[in-house]
């Protein structure tokens, strides 16, 4: 490249630095520089940088004129509230939430570094947080802020929350945030929180979340020589263990593909780790039968799996403990409410919410596809098991589902109409005077 000539050497320097300008925040103050601003700001596990987040956010709040204020429930993890009061207070109010911080990403396997918030001249705009979920989390202030160009005034009170560490189990966020009096003061009425791309002309929206159990299996018995075939060692317990979940899960996956449930309405189990053998510094001892093997599982149950019929699957056939077994089930969030109903959100006439949430999408001209159970999990759940209604909604259409992949990215064009989706809707929602 030494020999490039001077000429060219110029014109890709001036490329450069128009391609800078357009970028810069400094150049433009547009809702998509504001985006690329936001996303630049590094939230990423396992060091996110929340105090920069909530400094940004609230300087967008302050431009606009909306009420903000922090409350930390853990030292060091902010959560942000902003406030836009209704002409009603006393109506129970909107929230509309998302998180603050990100999964990490690994730069080397990206088109552009991950943290850059590139705008490519077709208009992908490249970061980790492009779709989970910090396009939601601006385009809630970019939705209010164009209301508020036209004078609209809403009657219910809007409130837009930023919570912390949805990634890492939202334990230090929305865990604890539903159950203070500060989120009781709020009296929501509604809520709406992350959903995911779609790659059709319909936007996708989720009603429930899976719950996820992380399952640990222990397994022991006589250790020995590798020549002798003992009944019961710890590593035959094991793989009699693996069998038996195999086939529960092949019946799962088969009502899968035989089209009778899409992935996300079954319960799935999935092998995350086997711990087994003795080591030296020479490795595995080979001829040594292993008096303990243990392995992790990835449970995800849908609200309609029955919890209890689960453990007794679990005590009496994966792992039972005549076969010197024993367990142990992190359970990650709440799969029913108070009254043991199964934490969903009504999707038909039973709840006003839905139909003037339906009403809403078309009319900003869009579609809605049929909606789904969430295959994962977010901080919808705990807003439920308060009993409010939630529906997870990112207005993403036409866009691969890139959630914690390489090369996360989102098209301009449709981020902008997503903040148009969001006017709609919350004027809609806002004006709603029945519920
Ligand atoms: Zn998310």
């Amino acid at each position: 490249m030494a020999s490039l000539p001077c000429r060219h050497f110029l014109l890709l320097h001036l490329i450069i630095l128009s391609a800078a300008a357009l970028d810069s925040p400094q150049e433009q103050d547009t809702p998509v520089t504001r985006f690329q601003q936001y996303l630049r700001i590094k939230t990423a596990h396992p060091e996110p940088d929340y105090s920069s987040a909530v400094s940004f956010l609230v300087s967008q709040a302050q431009s606009i004129g909306l009420q903000y204020r922090t409350i930390e429930f853990s030292p060091g993890k902010p959560l942000l509230l902003l406030s836009w009061l209704g002409s009603n207070p006393s109506l129970p109010s909107l929230l509309f939430n998302s998180h603050l911080d990100s999964v990490p990403a690994e730069p080397s396997k990206w088109l552009h570094p991950p943290f850059s918030a590139v705008r490519t001249p077709d208009g992908k705009i490249f970061a980790r947080g492009t779709q989970d979920d910090k396009c939601i989390g601006m385009q809630y202030i970019e939705a209010i802020r164009n209301l508020k160009h036209k004078n609209f005034t809403p009657s219910r009170t809007i409130h837009v929350s930023y919570v912390p560490d949805e990634e890492i189990g939202g334990l230090d966020g929305a865990a604890k945030f539903v159950h203070s009096m500060d989120f009781d003061d709020l009296n929501v009425g509604f809520a709406l929180d992350e959903g995911q791309a779609s790659p059709g002309d319909e936007f996708r929206v989720f009603y429930a979340d899976r719950s996820p159990w992380r399952l640990k299996i222990k397994a022991t018995g006589p250790p020995g020589h590798g020549s002798r075939m003992y009944d019961n060692s710890a590593m035959e317990n094991l793989m009699k263990s693996f069998e038996v979940i195999g086939r529960f899960r092949e019946s799962q996956f088969d009502v899968v593909k035989a089209s009778k449930a899409s992935n996300s309405e079954v319960i799935s189990v999935n092998p995350v780790y086997v711990k087994a053998g003795i080591t030296s510094d020479t490795g595995f001892a080979m001829n040594v039968q292993p008096s303990q093997a243990e392995a992790g599982f990835d449970l995800r149950l849908p609200p309609t799996a029955n919890p209890e019929e689960m453990k007794r699957r679990i005590t009496e056939e994966w792992v039972p403990a005549i076969r010197n077994m024993s367990y142990e089930i992190i359970e990650k969030g709440p799969i029913r409410d108070h009254m043991g109903r199964p934490l969903m959100t009504s999707t038909n006439a039973s709840n006003p919410w839905w139909l003037v949430f339906e009403q809403a999408i078309t009319f900003a001209g869009e579609k809605l596809a049929k909606p789904e159970i969430l295959a994962s999990t977010t901080d919808a759940r705990y807003i439920r098991h308060r009993g409010i209604p939630v529906l997870g909604f990112s207005p993403m259409s036409n866009t691969p589902i890139l959630l914690h992949d390489h090369n996360e990215h989102l098209q301009d064009t449709v981020y902008l109409k997503g903040i148009k989706v969001y006017e709609t809707l919350i004027s809609s929602l806002s004006s709603f005077m029945e519920a």
